[in-house]
Parts: structure tokens; C-alpha cells; sequence
């Protein structure tokens, strides 16, 4: 006999699997998880994703230091000759100024001269510890549940390589540019190894603009931006937009959304 039910298990999972119960309290969630396989496999997702994300989140999806060092040097260097010609000419215009803006824009910017805000938007999404809402390792099950909740027919990716396991989704929403709305969006949770990976799905008309794309992957139009220690990859197949996140390295990631074209 179980004393609690589903849905106060999985309210409670976090405190149960960060052991913050008494013993009475443990004993009763434990007597659940012994005859509910549905809350077992809740529970197994949940533990994985806490185990994965933890270490990150405290240093939640910082910048590397290696890689912070590296650009604090390079600012450092490209600050130097603006202060030098500053005071060769007596007289410093504000255009020196906008020099200095300049330089340190460029360095900061991808080699593609352009991020689009919602490579942000999904880093903040893949960085927030949030609950799935539909655990499960089946793609076609998680199609079912996104059925009738989105304005667009979800299609999970099929990553056809064996080390990348589907944990769930939740539902999502993705800010509009132009019209400074949300659009909602499907936001899918893989792991690969002991990497977390993240698809956002989104009808990306009016959010993601093909028209340069970065390179082609089997036919598809995609933008790579590397922020925060990660790669993000959006690409765009029919109508939808993909965006993968992960700290996984680019050549790895792109050769995994290749699996899936
Ligand atoms: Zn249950």
C-alpha cells in the first residue's frame, strides 16, 4: 500500500533525491517508487539530469577561464594602441572612442558578425534546471504529447547514434523578435554521455533568419555560435527551427544533428 500519490512524488523528487527527508518521510516515498514503475522512471531521469546539471549550475554556464583569460588579453591588447594614439593626439575625438567600442565589438562577436537574441534565449533554457514534463526515451511518445499543445506538428529529431539517450520534454516558449510576442516551443532533453543536450523546437519564421547561413548539413541551412563554454546550432528544416544546445565539442554536436538529416 502506498500512502502518497504520483503527482506528490514527482513534486517532491527533488528533496527525496537531494535527501532532505526524515526517515518516516523517506520511507514513504520509497515505498512508492517500489510499485510505481512510472515514478521509478521519473525518478531515474530526474537523478540523471540533477547529477549532470548540478556541477554546472552552481557555475551556472559561465564562460570557461581558460577562455575568459584568453578574451581579457585580447582586450587587454586591443586597448593598448587606442590609449597610445590618445596620447599622441592631444586633442582625443569622441571618434577614438567609438574605435575602442568597435574593437572590443569585434572581438566579442562570433566570426559571423551576427548572434541572433535567441541563441541567448536557448542558452538561458539549457542552462535552468527546469522538470520535464513528459519523461520518456521514446521520440513517438513525445510527439503524441506535444500533439494539439503546439501551434506546429512536432517531429522529434532521430539522432541515429547510439550515445544520445532522449530523457523528455517540457513545453517552451520563444520570444518573437518582431513582434516582441512569444511563440511556443517545443524543448526536448537528451543526454550524450555525461553531457545534457537541449532541442528547442519553434516555428522560426520572423525568429531565426537562413538567408547567410554559416554552412549547409545535408541540405540544411545552419547558423553555429559558440557563448557561454557552448555550441549553439540552429538550423531549419520545413518550416520549423531546430536549436541544439550543448558544451559538447562542435565538430561531436554537428556530426550528431548530421545523424539526424
Ligand atoms: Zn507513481
Amino acid at each position: 500500500m502506498s500512502v502518497i500519490e504520483c503527482g506528490e512524488f514527482r513534486k517532491f523528487i527533488d528533496p527525496y533525491i537531494d535527501g532532505e527527508f526524515d526517515d518516516a518521510e523517506r520511507a514513504m516515498f520509497d515505498a512508492h517508487l517500489a510499485i510505481c514503475p512510472e515514478c521509478r522512471r521519473y525518478f531515474d531521469q530526474r537523478a540523471w539530469l540533477q547529477n549532470a546539471v548540478k556541477p554546472v549550475l552552481k557555475r551556472p554556464c559561465r564562460m570557461p577561464q581558460e577562455a575568459r583569460s584568453r578574451l581579457e588579453k585580447k582586450l587587454r591588447a586591443a586597448r593598448r594602441p587606442i590609449r597610445a594614439r590618445r596620447a599622441v593626439r592631444r586633442f582625443a575625438s569622441p571618434a577614438s572612442a567609438v574605435v575602442a567600442a568597435g574593437a572590443i565589438f569585434l572581438l566579442v562577436t562570433p566570426l559571423t558578425g551576427f548572434k541572433p537574441s535567441v541563441v541567448d534565449e536557448v542558452l538561458d533554457q539549457h542552462c535552468q534546471q527546469m522538470p520535464v514534463e513528459v519523461p520518456t526515451p521514446a521520440a513517438q511518445e513525445l510527439d503524441r504529447w506535444f500533439a494539439g499543445k503546439l501551434p506546429f506538428e512536432m517531429q522529434a529529431p532521430d539522432f541515429r547514434d547510439g550515445r544520445v539517450s532522449l530523457l523528455g520534454g517540457r513545453l517552451s516558449r520563444i520570444r518573437h523578435l518582431a513582434s516582441n510576442a512569444s511563440a511556443p516551443a517545443a524543448h526536448l532533453i537528451y543526454s550524450v554521455g555525461s553531457h545534457k543536450m537541449s532541442v528547442l523546437v519553434f516555428d522560426g519564421r520572423g525568429v531565426v533568419p537562413f538567408e547567410e547561413p554559416d554552412m549547409h548539413v545535408r541540405g540544411a541551412p545552419m547558423r553555429v555560435h559558440e557563448a557561454r563554454g557552448h555550441q549553439v546550432a540552429l538550423y531549419r528544416r520545413g518550416n520549423l527551427t531546430y536549436a541544439v544546445t550543448s558544451n559538447l565539442p562542435r565538430g561531436q554536436m554537428l556530426e550528431l544533428i548530421g545523424s539526424t538529416l
